[in-house]
């Protein structure tokens, strides 16, 4: 596996992996890999793409400075857990590398940007659409993957690929859990074992609340009061949203009409940490 700091040096790479006729896979990723992350990679491998990750910190999509210096960073970890999973390449450069100016280019996404966790990171999701633009520029994938662990994020790039001409094609990877359901993150190292197992009320209320809604007498009101009342039962999770939204543009339904691009998703905070999830409604 090939580890590459400069702009310059991924491109060459790429563009001479090019004359092999193989299929670029781009993985994005902020590092602190688990085996979430490592899905991505794999699907990468299964496609039988060339799969080049990217490690980067992005600090334009970071509305809180400490949450920025706070995030966890181990290249050398995230190297290994990479390469067992088949990865080739990886470019993982400096914030002067990807910025050497402060950025002043804003893309706007429209409610998708503004809707869910849109309201919660105020600027996150044009962080997200500079900085994977950025990406796709200089490794010029075939294949991009992103997690549907972070739903809103995979529409938004949708929309940049669509509206911006890119020619990549965008692949969702299916939500990595633990074993009681919880989904990975890299944010779950911060939960102790307790947490852990009370935050798996998240997913639970997320299938409780798929069933229902799957009920041809569903009523979406009552599911949400339903599961604003399963979260006062716990006294360490506190609930910051459920709601049931149409991907077309995150914006909350009051009632079900095309039941395919409906979804379920969940914001919850446990001992300061903030943990999202999400299930299609029909998944
Ligand atoms: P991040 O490093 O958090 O920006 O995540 C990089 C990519 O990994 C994103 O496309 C995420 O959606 C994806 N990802 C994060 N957690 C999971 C998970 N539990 N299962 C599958 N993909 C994930």
């Amino acid at each position: 596996m090939r580890l590459f700091h400069s702009q310059t040096e991924i491109r060459q790479f790429v563009s001479n992996q090019r004359y092999r006729d193989v299929k670029i896979g781009l993985i994005p990723t902020m590092g602190a890999l688990h085996e979430g992350h490592l899905s991505l990679v794999k699907m990468s491998v299964e496609a039988g793409d060339l799969p080049v990750a990217s490690v980067f910190v992005n600090p334009t999509q970071f509305n809180n400075p400490e949450d920025l210096e706070k995030y966890p960073r181990n290249l050398d970890q995230d190297l290994k857990m990479l390469e067992s999973a088949g990865c080739q390449a990886v470019f993982a450069p400096s914030v002067e590398e990807m910025y050497p100016f402060v950025p002043d280019l804003t893309i706007n996404f429209g409610s998708l940007e503004t809707e869910l966790e849109g309201k919660f990171r105020e600027g996150h999701f044009k962080g997200v659409g500079l900085v994977v633009s950025k990406l796709f520029n200089i490794v010029q994938p075939d294949h991009a993957y992103f997690g549907q662990k972070d739903l809103q994020q995979y529409y938004i790039i949708q929309k940049l690929i669509q509206q911006l001409s890119f020619p990549i094609q965008l692949r969702m990877a299916p939500i990595m859990r633990e074993a009681h359901g919880l989904a990975m993150s890299s944010r779950n190292e911060r939960l102790s074992e307790s947490d852990r197992n009370e935050a798996a009320l998240i997913y639970q209320s997320l299938q409780e609340a798929q069933k229902e809604l799957l009920k041809s007498t569903s009523d979406i009101s009552a599911v949400k009061q339903r599961i604003h009342e399963l979260f006062k039962t716990s006294d360490r999770l506190t609930l910051e949203y459920f709601e049931v939204i149409s991907t077309d543009d995150f914006k909350p339904l009051k009632k079900i009409k095309n039941k395919a691009t409906t979804a379920l998703c969940i914001a919850a905070e446990i001992g300061q940490v903030r943990l999202i999830d999400n299930l299609l409604l029909i998944s």
